[in-house]
Formats: structure tokens, sequence, C-alpha cells
């Protein structure tokens, strides 16, 4: 049975995105609603302002993947109320360190463990700063702070699902995890995969495209035509999505690559652009002249 309804998620996402939007806290008028997308009898997919939530819920209490802007907690206990309520959860679990995926930790710490792997809790104990998008985020307090972190992979056996989530090492951020939720053949990427738009790297939080395109090809390697595939930011997605993901990545950074071979400045480089075949890659979020700087940031440190 086919679970996705690309056209009508893709439309929404791309009407909602915008840089500042995506990183920043609050500032534009948006309706503070989740949309919910029922994925199994008990796996649901909340999309509301950051990054895409998966609620999996059963006997053993609900588990969180994922926490959204502050801005969107009051939104967020709301839809959790047709499930049971904050009480219920049993479990969060962050992909990364970023406001977009973590800040509803100040609410839901309140009431679960928190889980992520080790770098996610020291980076949240103290300020981090996105110096791309001019963002400062200050420390979180430590009931917001993940309380059971992991370094290679834990396994959670509740309601009857295996989630096995595993460290992604050096992709988005240094502490990113990727979710498989074995039984029901789903797997939350977090932000190592932005359906169909240029994604954000944290290159200063440890993140790299080329790791980050290794990463994906690891994911490909576990996955098959039948997984639904949950990016961090996008629209609910298949294997084959991932794989146009996985091939922009590596095809842009070989375009960067041969221009920086040229010895081209990253002006030059913005002014050349990429090949048009990845145009529409810059119609979500970043633009390509990010993009590429991104890219290319990538490669230095690389090459350090
Ligand atoms: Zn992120």
């Amino acid at each position: 049975m086919k679970l996705i309804n690309r056209i009508f998620f893709t439309a929404l996402m791309v009407m909602c995105f915008s840089i500042p939007m995506a990183y920043s806290a609050d500032h534009h008028g948006e309706a503070k609603t989740y949309r919910q997308t029922q994925l199994t009898d008990t796996i649901f997919l909340l999309q509301g302002k950051g990054g895409n939530i998966a609620l999996i819920k059963g006997e053993q209490g609900l588990i969180l993947i994922d926490t959204d802007y502050k801005e969107m907690s009051a939104a967020l206990e709301k839809v959790l109320q047709q499930h049971g309520g904050l009480d219920d959860v049993t479990y969060v679990i962050n992909t990364h360190w970023h406001g977009d995926h973590t800040q509803g930790n100040e609410v839901l710490g309140h009431h679960a463990q928190i889980i992520a792997h080790d770098n996610v809790r020291s980076r949240l104990l103290t300020q981090q700063e996105v110096k791309m998008f001019g963002m400062v985020s200050e420390a979180y307090p430590e009931h917001a702070v993940p309380s059971i972190t992991y370094n290679k992979r834990l396994n959670i056996h509740l309601n009857g699902e295996h989630l096995e989530i595993g460290h992604f090492a050096n992709g988005h951020t240094d502490g990113d995890s990727i979710v498989f939720m074995k039984k029901a053949n789903i797997v939350h990427m977090g932000d190592h995969f932005f359906s169909g738009f240029y994604p954000f790297v944290d290159v200063d939080s440890g993140g790299s495209v080329v790791q980050m395109a290794n990463n994906v090809e690891t994911v490909l390697s576990m996955i098959d035509d039948e997984t639904v595939v949950i990016p961090g930011h996008g629209s609910l997605s298949e294997k084959s999505d991932l794989e146009d993901f996985h091939e922009m990545l590596v095809a842009t950074t070989d375009e960067v690559k041969t221009m920086m071979a040229a010895g081209m400045t990253l002006k030059q480089m913005q002014e050349e652009g990429l090949s048009l075949d990845w145009e529409e890659w810059a119609n979500g979020f970043l633009s390509t002249d990010l993009w590429i700087q991104i890219i290319v940031d990538s490669l230095n440190k690389h090459a350090q």
C-alpha cells in the first residue's frame, strides 16, 4: 500500500520555506498548527514549522522524533492530546541539536526522557551559533537537554516496534541520528535529507556535504523500495527521492570541485553557478549561491 501523497505536501512545504523562517524563531504569520499524516496504525507524521516530527504510539506510551520550534509547542501539545497527551510521552529523540528540531524539548523535557547522540547534549549545554544565518542558540536548561545519550547505535523496543537509532557522523552536524523503524519499514532521516531542495549543512557544527553524501549512500543500502522515508524537511518521500537527493549531492559537489581545481574564487563560482540540471533544487530553501558556499566550505575543511 502506498502511504505517500507527495504532491499535496510538496506544494505546502515549498511555500513554507525560506532561509530566515527555517532558522529564526518567530517573525512570520504562519498558522501554528500541525498537519498530521497517519503512516501505520501506530505511527504518524506531524508537520509544523520546523523539522518533521514522527510520533510512535502504543500501550507503552508515546515516542516523538524531534520537537520543532518552541513557538509550536502549544500546537504540538494540542495534537498530542489526540493520542493521550503530554504525560503519555515516554521518550523524545532529537535527531540533532538545531532549534527547529529541539526547542520543543523545553516543554517535553518535563514529561519525557530525551535521547540523542552524545554531541547533541554537549552542544545544547552551551551557546551555539549558526553564522550563515546569523543565529545564536543559548544554552538549554538541564531538563531540556538529552538525559540519555549514545555514541554509535541505540535500540529501543517499545509498543511492538523496534527503533534502531544510528549515529551518522559529520553529515549535517557532528551529532546526527537517523532512526529506523524496523517493523514498519519507515526511516526518519533527520536533516540528512531535505526532500527536493538543497539542504543546509552545518559545517561549523562538524557537518560536511561530502560526508552527508556518504551517509545517505549507506542509508540507501539499508532500505528498500517500500521504505517510507521521512525527511527532516519537505514532503514524505520514498527511496527514489533519497536517490535523487544523493545524486544531486554528488554531482553538485563534483561541479564545485572542478571549478575549485580551475582556481576560481567563491564569487566567480557563484557567478558561474551550477548546471541547469539542479536549478529546481534551489526553489525550496537555499539559493544556489549559498549551496555553492556550503560545498566550498565542506571541501576546504576536508582538505585541511
Ligand atoms: Zn538541522
